[in-house]
């Protein structure tokens, strides 16, 4: 190891606490400080903000630019960085007519290393004038998809950034991103005028996130029973319509569940208020629509529910990246209903730009291809971001943990029987009718059609009318059969014909009624919570130190995490340091924490002996 990279690495534990880098927080810090332009794409989580607070604040004497489009997050940083020295200062049109003054004095007094502004105030002239009386070190633009109009978040403000490379031509850029297509990608480079950028694009694997995808059968007793496991701690459930999040948190609320709801149709005084007590721990579950979650930067979220199908898998993807950002295991939950699909379906077939429609049923495709997948579910996931998976056994998703291995079987048979049915009836029946034919009934119709005469009558009675539902919305749902919106009625598709001519196997589920079988636990992520937690009485100690942390947050007015992360926490109880010295050595506790927090936090530990 050079010299360099051991003061890198003393400094990340003295100031941060932090054991090791993150993959790529080193090279990056690195081609910053060799003064080179720089483009991260890094997932969410991924500890992007690291990367450019560690050199700002070794920098000498000088200050480094933050770009950043969120007040909320900006905020947030810069109470963080605060917490472990007097770190950063913040510009935005939010502050008061004094805390700006503040700013602006601590900015020109030099013993400040970051400025985090929203970029509309850095280009005001007054404040590019106080910049160039300083010593800068360099600038970061967070968030840079948001200059392309390529990427899902274009702010028209950001393109401004470009001047402020002629302003300041021999400033480093550092850009960071979580949306990875090569467009936006090209876009921030031409964009931000950068020089030969170094290039970093990691992993959009999430190893901690547990992808599990259950049909949805009774969408709130499923959802309550999956909570059952994260008593006492942070989730967000994630619906479609505003109605559904204010039912559902109120059904959670009367089963002694704290939630609370959060859509775009709530007053924005009461969607802070929800979301304060969120992120502050007031409140364990916030029941919201997609309008909830940009800005959130809550570690310690232990699972993210999606009670609805997610519009893309890109929103998708973002939405399940709110949980588990300390790296602990966090777990996902997608309620795949099939009536869900057809409604959407419908709502596609009635755009009336084909374009539109092409795009809306491609989307969903990919979606379906998420959901239905019989394989690791990182594969199809990944997928759509570039990457290859080659991991046999991802250890985190229900496929690989072996915990559907009692769901899918093979139903060709089944299949064969339900799709030569609807093609010996004329393709014109709805699913109740060729079921009533398959199970033999003698109903007015049929008798009629002649169709108990048919081949298929009565050869499916072994099953019930609900069996033969679900196995229908499944050759519905993976494009076997279409449904005319409007009657119902069933068509076979060409995907129908491998499997009819027994070329190809039919992987489905035939259960109803039949319960299935619990999970086996999923290891990931370092030290493992739940194992720590699993003695009554270190839940009680863990119990113990989060009231104390919320405590002392509520005294500072910051949120808990900002004093310790959950995985600090953990940590402390599963290695019980009794020393300052040892305390020191836990994740997360650099200097200034041991400072402040040690001797309370070692009193706890010390009484529970
Ligand atoms: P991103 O912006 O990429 O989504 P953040 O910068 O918010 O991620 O970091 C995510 C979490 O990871 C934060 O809680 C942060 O403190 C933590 N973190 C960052 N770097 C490290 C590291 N080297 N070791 C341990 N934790 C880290
Ligand atoms: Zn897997």
């Amino acid at each position: 190891m050079t010299h360099t990279s051991n003061i890198l690495n003393s400094k990340l534990r003295e100031i941060f606490g932090y054991t090791s880098f993150n993959p790529h927080q080193r090279e990056i810090i690195d081609v910053i400080q060799s003064g080179r332009d720089c483009l991260a794409v890094l997932p969410t989580g991924s500890g992007k903000s690291l990367c450019y607070q560690l050199p700002a604040i070794l920098s000498d004497k000088k200050l480094a630019v933050v770009v950043s489009p969120l007040i909320s997050l900006m905020k947030d940083q810069v109470l963080q960085l605060n917490q472990l020295g007097e770190f950063a200062v913040l510009l935005n049109s939010s502050l008061s007519r004094e805390d700006y003054s503040t700013s602006i004095t601590r900015i020109m007094s030099g013993d400040t290393r970051i400025l985090y502004v929203a970029p509309e105030t850095l280009m005001k002239s007054h404040i590019l004038g106080i910049l160039e009386q300083i010593s800068l070190s360099f600038l970061t633009v967070d968030e840079a998809h948001c200059i392309s109009e390529w990427g899902h978040d274009f702010r028209p403000e950001y393109r401004q950034l470009a001047a402020i490379r002629e302003r300041f031509p021999a400033l480093p850029v550092l850009a960071l991103t979580a949306t990875a297509t090569k467009r936006v990608r090209e876009d921030i480079v031409a964009n931000l005028h950068m020089k030969k950028p170094a290039l970093f694009v990691a992993s959009f694997d999430r190893p901690n996130l547990f992808l599990r995808v259950k049909e949805k059968n009774n969408g709130f007793i499923q959802l309550t029973t999956f909570m059952e496991k994260f008593s006492n701690q942070s989730g967000i459930v994630y619906c479609v319509s505003r109605k559904e999040t204010e039912q559902i948190a109120g059904k959670l609320t009367k089963q002694g569940i704290s939630a609370l709801p959060y859509h775009a149709g709530m007053s924005a005084e009461e969607r802070n208020r929800n979301q304060e007590a969120f992120i502050r721990d007031d409140v364990n579950v916030i029941v919201a629509t997609v309008a909830f979650g940009m800005g959130i930067n809550k570690p310690d979220v232990r699972f993210v529910v999606h009670y609805d199908l997610p519009k893309n898998i890109e929103s998708y993807y973002q939405q399940i990246g709110r949980a588990g950002r300390d790296g602990l295991p966090a777990h996902c939950l997608l309620l795949l209903g099939y009536g869900d699909i057809s409604k959407i379906r419908y709502f596609i077939n009635q755009k009336e730009n084909e374009h539109e429609k092409r795009i809306a049923n491609n989307q969903l495709s990919v979606m379906l291809g998420f959901a239905e997948a019989t394989c690791c579910r990182r594969i199809p996931l990944l997928q759509y971001f570039g990457e290859h998976y080659q991991k046999e056994n991802c250890g985190a998703c229900d496929n690989c943990s072996g915990e559907n291995q009692n769901e899918l079987r093979d139903v060709t048979v089944e299949a064969q029987k339900f799709l030569s049915c609807v093609w010996r009836t004329g393709q014109m029946f709805g699913m109740g009718y060729i079921i009533n034919v398959l199970r033999g009934s003698t109903e007015k119709r049929i008798l009629q059609n002649n169709h108990d005469r048919l081949s298929t009558w009565g050869i499916g009675k072994q099953h019930s009318k609900q069996v033969w539902q679900q196995l229908g919305r499944q050759l519905i749902a993976r494009g076997l059969l279409t449904q005319d919106p409007a009657y119902g009625g069933l068509k076979l598709t060409a995907a129908a014909r491998p499997v009819l001519r027994s070329e190809k196997t039919f992987f489905g589920k035939m259960d109803q009624g039949k319960k299935p079988e619990k999970t086996a636990r999923q290891k990931a992520g370092t030290p493992n919570r739940d194992e720590v937690l699993s003695d009554p009485a270190k839940r009680n100690l863990f119990e113990e130190l989060r009231e104390k942390r919320k405590k002392l947050a509520t005294e500072m007015n910051v949120p808990p995490y900002v004093i310790f992360s959950d995985r600090t926490l953990v940590e402390m109880i599963k290695y019980h340091p009794s020393t300052l010295a040892e305390l020191s050595e836990i994740h997360g506790v650099g200097a200034v924490k041991l400072k402040r927090y040690g001797e309370i936090f070692l009193s706890i530990l010390n009484n529970s002996r």
